[in-house]
């Protein structure tokens, strides 16, 4: 069965394009969501947040008999995986691809399951614009990539596993023409910055690149991210619009504080983003161990910003995937998806990231237009006339995120994201993206983390 269907008749063009970019359904059910047993037949559980992480885990455990409550500040489920259909296709809020969609992805396995569609985005059908608005040549990208790659591989090979330099300072120390070259520093941000959320001068030097991946190109799911939170929800007693402020905990029981009230349990999964766990909204009771609030602190967390416009008529290439401009200062606006390669609306969404995703985030929407449209005139000129549409995102100001995604920094060790996940007096067990080192900053790892979660607590009581 093909699930990559597009969202609209196809010209012949596009009808070619879309039948090299099919791919097979993997399963009919993921095979993540577990059996059913009563392992935890007769016990409480609480899981704080309905992100994917808190979902998974929430699920598994009903499935293995416990009585779960989830509690949700917000009122939707998801968390970071949210679509927004107001512009009639999806935009998504949060997470926006699957990366490495091959048949051991949970996320792709939950999104087949919801008969979810694809497209594969093609990192090479990009062109990129210098800094005075003209296109490079493919050759002349060809030398930036392979110049990020050689200065990537330069501190791979050379740096010692306790180097605490970050990676904007060892690319410095150890290769010439780089950090400041614009081609080299749009590449390192559209693609490092990016895939990390974080600032190259706060991310670790020799924990960059260390994570780990599933196969195959990523997809967009023109379908929308969030169908796949349903198998995910099913069945679960959710109470949305109930942020928590409290977590007491002793050896024999735990307790949640909310505003509607304190809910008992035998055991909580907190599965809040990281951003929630720094700034200390909510109050455990004792105090989370040292070690787990020395690595809260020491984790990064970064912002990703998104800005979709919608216009009367498209003035770019309708033909290609990505634009990339080299713009100033880093991270402003230098990667731009083209929506007219996977639907028929004249959408273009730009992305902001590193030190300008905070910056961006705060800027009113007026502001953030303006700033965002100059950039697209930088290139475009006249043409660029005013959207009839426009979304944004700001996850840094968001009271239940505080941040996008997680990122190791200067003087982390890996072990220490995963430290994270382990049980704090056999009562409270951490989940979310910001627990799981080799997936981190994932969907994926963030719904691994809570079956992990869910996995821990059924071991306790076996
Ligand atoms: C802009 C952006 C782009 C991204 N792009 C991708 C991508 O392309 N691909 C990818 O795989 N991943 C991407 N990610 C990362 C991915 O979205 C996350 O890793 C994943 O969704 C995190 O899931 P989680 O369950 O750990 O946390 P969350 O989804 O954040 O869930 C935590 C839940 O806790 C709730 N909560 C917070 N505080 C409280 C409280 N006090 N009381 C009760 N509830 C509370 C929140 O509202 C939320 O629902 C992106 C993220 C962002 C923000």
């Amino acid at each position: 069965m093909s699930l990559l269907e597009p969202m609209f008749a196809p010209n012949r063009r596009s009808f070619l394009k879309y039948c090299m970019i099919t791919l097979p359904a993997v399963s009919i059910f993921p095979r993540y969501l577990t059996a059913r047993t009563n392992q935890l037949a007769g016990k409480k559980v609480i899981v704080i947040g309905a992100g994917c992480a808190g979902l998974g885990a929430a699920q598994a455990l009903m499935r293995a008999g416990a009585d779960v409550t989830v509690v949700e500040g917000k009122t939707h489920i998801g968390g970071r995986i949210s679509t927004d259909w107001s512009m009639g296709v999806p935009f998504e809020v949060g997470a926006g691809w699957i990366h490495g969609p091959d048949a051991e992805n949970p996320t792709r396995q939950l999104s087949d399951a919801v008969g979810a569609k694809y497209v594969i985005t093609n990192d090479d059908n990009i062109l990129v614009f210098d800094r005075d608005g003209d296109a490079i040549s493919k050759d002349r990208l060809e030398e930036i990539n392979q110049k990020w790659e050689r200065s990537l591989a330069i501190v791979d090979g050379t740096l010692e596993k306790d180097d605490l330099r970050s990676l904007r300072k060892a690319i410095d120390d150890l290769t010439v023409d780089s950090i400041g070259n614009p081609g080299f520093d749009w590449a390192i941000s559209a693609y490092t910055e990016f895939s990390r959320g974080a600032p190259i001068g706060d991310l670790s030097a020799t924990l960059h690149d260390e994570d780990k991946s599933f196969d195959k190109p990523d997809v967009i799911v023109t379908t929308g991210y969030s169908a796949m939170l349903t198998p995910l929800a099913k069945g679960l007693d959710i109470k949305l619009a109930t942020k928590v402020f409290g977590v007491t905990y002793a050896d024999d029981n735990i307790s949640v504080k909310t505003k509607s009230g304190h809910f008992s349990a035998d055991y909580v999964i907190c599965s809040v983003p990281l951003g929630v766990l720094k700034s200390g909204s909510i109050k455990f009771d004792p105090a989370l161990p040292d070690p787990y609030q020395r690595t809260i602190d020491q984790i990064g967390f970064g912002s990703v910003t998104k800005i979709a416009f919608k216009f009367d008529n498209a003035f770019w290439d309708t033909d290609v995937q990505y634009f990339g401009i080299m713009t100033e200062p880093m991270g402003r606006w230098n990667y731009w998806l083209n929506y007219r390669t996977f639907t028929n609306e004249n959408i273009i969404l730009g992305i902001s990231v590193g030190a300008y995703a905070p910056i961006a985030d705060r800027m009113s929407d007026n502001e953030l237009a303006r700033d965002s449209l100059e950039v697209l005139r930088g290139v475009w000129g006249d043409k660029v006339l005013p959207p009839v549409q426009m979304l944004r995102t700001s996850w840094s100001l968001d009271p239940m995120a505080f941040g996008a995604y997680s990122y190791p920094t200067p003087g982390l060790s890996a072990g220490q994201f995963d430290y994270l996940g382990r049980p704090i007096r056999n009562r409270l067990i951490l989940a979310g993206e910001h627990t799981i080192f080799d997936y981190a900053g994932t969907t994926h790892g963030a719904y691994m983390s809570g079956l992990r979660a869910a996995q821990v607590l059924i071991k306790l009581n076996g």
